[in-house]
């Protein structure tokens, strides 16, 4: 952390710009950026994240921070020409968190803050309207009680509940200012008996108190959990902003609203918002009253509904991109409370860069930006079918895009419990809130009878890619007897119901799922210049295009078999990175693999090689006609050889059971030999690789031969096969040498046999420690380097893969040791050094090295960018994935000093 003398841990909105959001977060970067770009901001203040910080670290604020806070707060009281609580004439504050990334968890904005038994008649007589002084001060009290004194917010509804019935009157504004006096004395006395304090009445207590609060709040479980969830750091902290009040409370002429410069689920231009009259705060989000239409402002105050128009035209040019906006309405006077880059499904996120690069605002290096692999990934998922017969239980609004089948539950708890024991489950709810975070991770889906697209459900679930329908109003959510009731029909909890993201459908039972267009599209079955080719699939036409243009890594794929192959091919694959052959070993070709094994002499051994040779030869003829021109990358025999016989136990059992019979089989005792034998305490780092093709012999060079002849045998059928022939598990250039003389003299053989002019790379993957710390000298004897990023991932952290993700990585997630598995994304520092310094050593020997990488990181995006600036030659990656290769490794190339924060 910067111990910097002269640390300004303070800056006016005036001061800032978007650009600050590591210091002021997002919320005050974007005020400031709004003050000055002139649009009617409420003046106020931004404590950087770097106070934050110093609070965090020594529990304390650093000690500047009082006297910088008074000096703002100083000149905030000249601007608005009245103090911070002055009995006659209050300013009122509000006191909102605000971190780099928006972020459950964080501490709930407290409005009305210098309110007090004084103040409070200030107000009104400053308004003219003691009710909204009285209902200002209900609010500070139950918000202040809530966020800062830790009171169940609860007892505050159910006061408020029990004064509203007591009056036989629904809505909160139906409640007068005597009613309310009252409610605040009942709020004062909530507090003092579950907080053990009074309500604070000085104001700057309570400004100080909020201000630790929203520090605080930094660390809370759910902020910790989301911010592991995203990949957030955990030592940036929090900003805190200061805002003076503006009401939407003020009576009919007043209000307050949420919108969207675009439609977030579709990307398309319009209005799209809500708005609510007479309301404060978080009133519209919170389905207290039926809110209206943003459109519908039109006709309630067409001044203010003008002007917001222009504001969001001005913003979206501003930022060139889709914008999510707060107002408030003042007795006619439109504010501005936030804006930012707004979240949106993935399928906008494509349309949104395509529109935005159509109307000029942004260039086609800026739009690869503006989407990621993971939303493309997504894109993949498969929907429901329409053609299945339904039974539809009701609608609600589509808030994020997918289609989830699972068992209703009815509260996280059980959600969280059934995911855990393997059940697939739809979480619904009334609405959500942050308390139910862990419930959502754990469901397909959420479905919730209330609120709409900026509610909580709906925010959350877009943001982390979960299927959500929202505000299904025919749908009874009853939590307590966990079920629901739909126009008569009762879905308990544990019966199956099927969630429509994208439409907002709710079926009973379990609908099929059909692949989606963008998969269709990739698979070549449909066109982007089709009639029927929907926005969607055009979208994501144009930016493969751009990234296809752009990147320098070439997309191969790991595939086995020619029907892999071919859909890989259509993906977009230049090639194969990774052909195991192991699974030609499998099936029926078994048995000969163990006569291999089990045999004593030469010629035994031979045959057995004989008989394999054809098979892996026309294995290989396929699989080159499918890549023919491409390059087929084909790694000779890798796992340890008891993955091809059988179960040790097993076969002792029958070997017992045969002699108690007085029945010898003779190869099944030789068989539990040889299982005993060639039995490993550690498999993963035993007898396995150009291991094997050492101590067996004649098992690699039959391979070669096989692969050999397969390329002749195309070359004759006039193709064009690119065979590459890959040894894995290489630790030192030695054991490559004596396999590449044996490999060579069998090409050589094969031509003189065919006659043909064959060309056969040879190369290694480096997977292990000491083939990365030698790659200098391995690149002596290899034309290629394939790095098998999961083995060398196990060999460099000493982690058996299956053993560990099972057992302890959780905890190694929940302590933070790593924020994602290493197994997901290269682990930079460590694995990805050791890639780095073998790729600078292996061109160092060899300048014309191919260099790959074929682990599963290769169609990870992050890891994706990783070997992009590394200088890899490509990727390699299951046929699925290749489409989320070529993106991310556009994007890679792309990208700019400037770039947007995707997050
Ligand atoms: P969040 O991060 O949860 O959106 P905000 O800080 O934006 O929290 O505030 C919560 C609600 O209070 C929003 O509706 C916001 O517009 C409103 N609000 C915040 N500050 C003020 C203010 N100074 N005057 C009026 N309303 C405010
Ligand atoms: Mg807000
Ligand atoms: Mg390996």
């Amino acid at each position: 952390m910067s111990e910097n003398k002269d640390q300004k841990f303070v800056y006016d909105f005036t001061e800032g710009n978007k650009d600050l959001k590591d210091l002021l977060g997002g919320k005050g970067a974007n005020l400031a950026e709004m003050t000055n770009l002139g649009l009617p901001v409420p003046p106020g203040f931004t404590i950087t994240t770097e106070a934050c910080k110093v609070y965090l670290e020594s529990g304390d604020e650093p000690a500047e921070l009082r006297d910088e806070v008074s000096a703002h707060l100083d000149a905030l009281e000249q601007k608005m020409g009245k103090k911070l609580g002055q009995a006659d004439n209050p300013l009122l504050v509000s006191v909102r968190s605000g971190a780099k990334f928006s972020m459950p968890g964080m501490m709930d904005t407290v409005l009305n803050i210098g309110l007090s038994d004084e103040s409070v008649a200030g107000l009104a007589q400053q308004a003219g309207d003691e009710r909204f002084a009285w209902d200002s001060y209900r609010r500070l009290i139950q918000m202040f009680g809530k966020t800062v004194l830790g009171v169940d917010g609860e007892l505050f509804e159910d006061a408020l509940e029990e004064a509203k019935a007591a009056k036989k009157v629904t809505v909160d504004t139906d409640l007068d200012a005597a009613d309310l006096k009252k409610l605040v004395k009942q709020f004062k006395k909530i507090v003092k008996t579950e907080a053990g304090r009074d309500f604070p009445q000085d104001p700057r207590e309570q400004m100080d108190l909020a201000i630790c609060s929203v520090f605080e709040s930094w660390n809370t479980d759910r902020a910790k959990l989301y911010r592991r969830q995203e990949r957030i750091p955990g030592d940036l902290g929090t900003a805190v902003n200061i805002c003076s009040m503006v009401f939407g409370n003020l009576g009919p002429d007043s209000g307050t609203g949420v919108a969207f410069t675009r439609d977030p689920a579709s990307g398309h231009q319009g209005v799209y918002g809500d708005y609510l009259q007479n309301a404060q705060g978080e009133d519209v989000v919170a389905g207290i009253r039926n809110t209206v239409p943003l459109a519908d402002l039109e006709s309630i105050d067409k001044k203010s509904y003008d002007q917001l128009m222009q504001i969001m035209e001005t913003l979206e040019n501003h930022y060139k991109d889709l914008c999510d906006i707060e107002f408030t309405i003042e007795r006619g006077q439109l504010w501005m409370l936030q804006t930012r880059v707004g979240k949106r499904t993935a399928g906008a996120a494509f349309r949104i860069a395509t529109q935005l690069v159509d109307q000029g605002l942004i260039d086609e290096a800026e739009a690869l930006q503006r989407v990621n692999g993971a939303q493309l990934a997504q894109l993949m998922f498969p929907r429901f079918d329409d053609r299945a017969k339904t039974e539809l239980l009701g609608r609600g609004i589509a808030a994020s895009p997918g289609a989830a089948v699972g068992k209703a539950v009815f509260d996280s708890y059980t959600a969280v419990k059934w995911s855990r024991s393997g059940e697939k489950v739809i979480l619904i709810r009334r609405e959500t809130n942050p308390d139910d975070l862990d419930g959502m991770i754990a469901a397909e889906g959420i479905l919730t009878s209330r609120g709409g697209k900026t509610s909580h459900a709906a925010v959350v679930a877009r943001g982390m890619g979960k299927t959500c329908v929202c505000g299904a109003e025919e749908l009874e959510v009853d939590t307590k007897r966990r079920r629901m009731t739909v126009n008569g029909t009762v879905i308990e909890e544990g019966d199956l119901v099927s969630v429509d993201g994208s439409t907002g459908k709710v079926y009973k039972g379990e609908v099929p799922v059909v692949p989606s267009p963008v998969v269709e599209y990739f698979e070549g079955r449909m066109h982007a210049g089709a009639d029927d080719a929907d926005e969607l699939v055009q979208a994501v036409h144009r930016i493969m295009a751009y990234a296809d243009r752009v990147r320098r890594l070439r997309v191969r794929a790991n595939a086995d078999n020619a029907e892999d192959a071919l859909r890989a091919r259509r993906f977009g694959a230049q090639g194969i990175g990774l052909c195991r052959t192991e699974h030609m070993f499998l099936g029926e070709r078994r048995e000969m693999v163990e006569k291999l094994i089990l045999a004593d002499t030469d010629d035994e051994r031979e045959e057995a090689l004989r008989a394999l040779l054809p098979q892996q030869k026309q294995d290989f003829v396929e699989l080159f006609e499918a890549m023919d021109g491409l390059p087929v990358t084909v790694r000779l025999l890798d796992p340890p050889l008891h993955e091809f016989l059988p179960d040790i136990t097993e076969l002792s059992v029958r070997v017992a059971l045969a002699e108690a019979r007085k029945d010898h089989n003779e190869n099944d005792l030789r068989l539990l030999q040889a299982v005993h034998r060639l039995h490993e305490q550690n498999p993963m780092l035993g007898l396995r690789g150009v291991r094997l093709g050492l101590v067996i012999p004649g098992l690699f060079t039959m391979q070669v031969r096989a692969i050999a002849e397969a390329a002749a045998q195309r070359i004759e059928a006039k193709g064009d096969p690119r065979a590459e022939i890959m040894i894995p598990l290489v630790g030192t250039v030695q054991e490559l040498e004596i396999v590449r003389e044996e490999a060579e003299q069998v090409i050589a053989e094969v031509r003189q046999q065919t006659g043909i002019d064959l060309k056969l790379a040879l190369g290694t993957m480096i997977e292990l420690p000491r083939a990365a710390l030698t790659a200098g000298q391995i690149a002596e004897a290899a034309e290629f380097f394939s790095f098998g990023t999961n083995d060398l991932t196990q060999t460099v952290w000493g982690f058996s893969r299956d053993d560990v993700e099972a057992s302890f990585f959780t905890a190694y997630l929940e302590k933070g040791i790593f924020g994602v598995s290493p197994f997901e994304t290269i682990d930079k520092d460590g694995v990805g050094s050791l890639v780095r310094s073998a790729v600078e050593a292996g061109r160092a020997t060899r300048p014309d090295l191919k260099l790959g990488v074929c682990g599963e990181h290769g169609g990870d995006p992050e890891s994706v960018h990783f070997f992009h600036e590394v200088g890899l030659d490509y990727v390699s990656c299951s046929p699925f994935r290749i489409p989320v290769a070529r993106l991310e490794a556009g994007r890679a190339a792309a990208v700019r000093t400037t770039g947007s924060d995707s997050r």
